[in-house]
């Protein structure tokens, strides 16, 4: 007789009773047990038979096994070693899983791909991510230039707002353009707690980035662009004057600051939060220019 799916609150019990599971906190293991959720995922992230898909942290499988139905074939990655023999049983009726034990904050991502997809293939990323790691992964995953086609994934509603923000608005932030400047994102679903096990204290969101092919604006000096950036919302209620000119003290003169925004048409007395990407890079270029 054919098994239901793994993420139903019944089967998922089952599964943890079968292997005496007991959930790591740590490890941001919050599984989801609602199917309808996951096929919403799937759809939005554009999955389909000639699709190659990354997932960070299968869990005990949930997510895993819908994309094994819907993609051509699917690397996982899961740090938890307990996870493996379960894994191993849940998805045995799959012939289209690679499945890595490894942190994926360590591992040769740029690799694996070349390895299993080869060099033609552009990926899709989709995962219910760990929680407590969402910008390290997701910024690793942006700035080392892998062939990713774009990234659909769950995570903290309120970093998934702040992530696709515009400017004046409250969400807007440092962590906004630095997902920008790689890809373009929107918050596709607001998902609530109850659908995981158990349930995690934050409200969720998926978020859908389509990754660019290149930055939308030029910038000379990335490195110096995002630094200029994180200065000027060093202190939200702060002016942008007054934040840059305690960051780059030792280097100009609030005077000699204030005269560098007016040359580029930019009122010292406005916000961080109100300067477009544009802006930033306008500002950076100019720097660097020096
Ligand atoms: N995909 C499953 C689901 O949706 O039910 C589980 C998602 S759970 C939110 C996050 C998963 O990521 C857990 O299985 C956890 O063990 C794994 N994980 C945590 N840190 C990791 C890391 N650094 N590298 C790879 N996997 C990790």
């Amino acid at each position: 007789m054919e098994q239901p799916f793994i993420a139903t609150p019944k089967r998922t019990k089952e599964i943890l009773n079968k292997y005496h599971f007991t959930f790591k906190k740590s490890l941001g293991q919050n599984f989801l047990v609602d199917v309808n959720i996951l096929e919403n995922i799937i759809h939005h992230a554009g999955i389909d038979k000639t699709s190659s898909v990354i997932e960070i942290g299968p869990g005990i499988g949930a997510l895993t096994e819908q994309l094994l139905r819907h993609a051509k074939h699917v690397v996982a990655f899961e740090v938890d070693q307990r996870l493996l023999p379960v894994l191993g049983d849940t998805l045995s009726p799959y012939d289209n899983l690679t499945l890595i034990h490894e942190d994926i904050l360590k591992a040769d991502v740029g690799r694996i791909i070349h390895d299993v997809f080869g060099d033609q293939e552009q990926v899709d990323i989709v995962a219910n991510l760990p929680y407590y790691i969402t910008t390290p992964i997701l910024m690793k995953l942006l700035q080392e230039k892998l062939p990713i086609r774009s990234l659909t994934i769950m995570i903290q509603k309120e970093v998934a707002k702040r992530m696709a923000a515009e400017p004046n608005s409250k969400s807007y932030g440092s962590l906004s353009i630095a997902v920008q400047y790689y890809t373009e994102a929107s918050v596709v679903m607001n998902v609530p707690k109850t659908v995981f096990m158990p349930q995690p204290n934050v409200d969720s969101g998926v978020l859908h980035l389509k990754v660019r092919e290149k930055p939308p604006v030029d910038v000379h000096d990335e490195t110096l662009f995002f630094e200029l950036i994180r200065a000027s919302f060093g202190e939200r209620r702060k002016t942008l004057l007054n934040n840059l000119s305690r960051h780059y003290k030792d280097v100009y003169t609030k005077e000699e600051m204030t005269a560098k925004l007016q040359a580029i048409d930019i009122d010292p007395r406005r916000r961080g939060e109100s300067l477009s990407m544009e802006e930033f890079a306008q500002l950076a270029n100019m720097f660097a220019a020096e």
